[in-house]
């Protein structure tokens, strides 16, 4: 080859190399200056809170841990516990009357073991943006239990939710929150029907409607009854929380073989108790007979998911995989995954990707791993339909654990998009259509929120 040859053939290949630098690039580079917009913008959405369990406000003022030790209701507490903490303290923590120095003693250690983790991480923040306090221990509780009560004598509760953290709409699972009707909707369970395996049960259930029930038609009215009178409360989802109890593998059963259980449980002693096993003709019966309701009804049912709040939870019973059977027989109804499904994230990408009918609802995962959170946003952005996934919800107790999960699901889902604008993934239009789309538009639209 010539040296003018050489030369040329040079010349040629490093145009060819650089050319096939962007290739893979999907959209056209983006301007300068997009990670503070993307970020500003994310920051600035209103949002949809998709999962709480708040305490009403005005009932923590009659409580004893209106204190530094609120914000360990929950996840907080478990961390503790899972350092060591005997599980037997709860009583004493939070409902008995101690200073928060007493209340500290007792946690210190433990908190000591356990103050790295993100439910622990969580809580600190929160400390800190809210109530200028940066470090936990015994000089600090004090002043900080002190601030809290303070705040609660003020519309704290609503400033934090709808000022701070901007919420349009809270679903709170649980009992109706007395003059929150304007922004609060509700997640209902109907665990006393799908758990059932005692007479107990059914008598307390036909005690709580006034109103027998002596055969399995009867146990199905009453179900029905409840289901309609929660949707009279305003229940905008079904929430099936029985993972904690049994496992997510429910079979088709005949009427005759529920019958059967039913039978034999009424005619039972008071205190006999049977396996879940033994029970699960009749608790699967019910859990068809509930979807069908939610399907008459027109009301999406959510299913917790993965990893179990507490302690010595079994969790292959939460696993989703368990529930493709559900998914397929009931097209027409919407499912929801909830908790991100922690650790199963790469199952809820197979199965939101499957199935039109499942959503994908990231409530709680922020807390539990930021890590895992940026992990599978990114991943979900690549496999799941942006119309399946809804980004935020708190799953706490109080509203300043909220504010903190909130603080980081933001600067997650920002980060997630940036990181798929610098890989020309998505275009900078396209990645603000997606934060909004997955913090508000898809919860309203499924949950029918206005
Ligand atoms: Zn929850």
């Amino acid at each position: 080859m010539d040296k003018v040859k050489f030369r040329l053939t040079c010349v040629i290949l490093v145009i060819f190399a650089s050319s096939g630098k962007g290739q893979d690039n999907i959209v056209l580079s983006p301007l300068q200056g997009y990670e503070q917009r993307i970020s500003k913008y994310v920051d600035s959405l209103r949002i949809i809170d998709t999962h709480e369990h708040l305490f009403d406000p005005r009932y923590l003022k009659q409580t004893n841990f209106l204190d530094f030790i609120l914000l360990f209701q929950q996840s907080g507490y478990d961390d503790l516990i899972s350092a060591g903490m005997p599980d037997t303290l709860f009583n004493t923590l939070f409902n008995k009357p101690l200073t928060p120095v007493q209340k500290w003693k007792i946690i210190e250690p433990y908190w000591k073991n356990s103050f790295n983790t993100s439910f622990n991480r969580t809580i600190l923040l929160a400390f800190k943006n809210l109530y200028g306090i940066t470090d936990l221990n015994a000089s600090t509780v004090g002043p900080l239990s002190e601030r809290i009560k303070k705040a609660y004598n003020t519309d704290w509760f609503d400033r934090i939710l709808r000022d701070s953290c901007r919420i349009d709409f809270v679903i709170q699972d649980g009992s109706n929150i007395v003059g929150k009707d304007d922004y609060f909707r509700y997640s209902k369970r109907f665990e006393s029907w799908l758990t059932v395996k005692s007479k107990f049960r059914i008598d307390s259930l036909a005690v709580m409607q006034i109103e027998p029930i002596y055969t399995l038609e009867d146990f199905v009215k009453s179900m029905r009854i409840a289901f309609e009178d929660a949707v009279k409360k305003r229940m905008a989802v079904v929430k099936i929380n029985i993972a904690y109890k049994r496992s997510l593998s429910f079979e088709k059963t005949e009427t005759e073989a529920a019958r059967k259980i039913f039978r034999s449980l009424v005619n039972s002693d008071e205190g006999h108790v049977i396996s879940n096993k033994e029970a699960s003709p009749l608790q699967d019966y019910m859990f068809y007979q509930l979807l069908d309701l939610a399907g008459k009804y027109r009301i999406p049912v959510a299913f917790h998911t993965g990893f179990q709040a507490g302690k010595g939870n079994i969790i292959g019973n939460s696993d989703p995989t368990l529930l493709t059977n559900v998914f397929s027989a009931y097209p027409d109804i919407n499912f929801v995954l909830y908790h991100g499904g922690y650790p199963y994230g790469g199952e809820l990408s197979t199965l939101a990707k499957n199935y039109p009918n499942v959503h994908i609802d990231m409530n709680w995962v922020y807390s539990i791993s930021p890590t895992y959170s940026e992990r599978y946003l990114s991943e979900w952005i690549e496999t799941v339909p942006v119309s399946k996934l809804m980004a935020f919800g708190g799953d706490f107790r109080c509203v300043e654990n909220i504010y903190s999960e909130l603080k980081i699901a933001r600067r997650i889902i920002s980060d997630v998009l940036c990181n798929k604008i610098r890989e020309g993934y998505l275009s900078e239009a396209e990645a603000r259509t997606i934060a909004k789309i997955i913090l508000y538009d898809n919860a309203a639209r499924l949950y029918k929120l206005k």
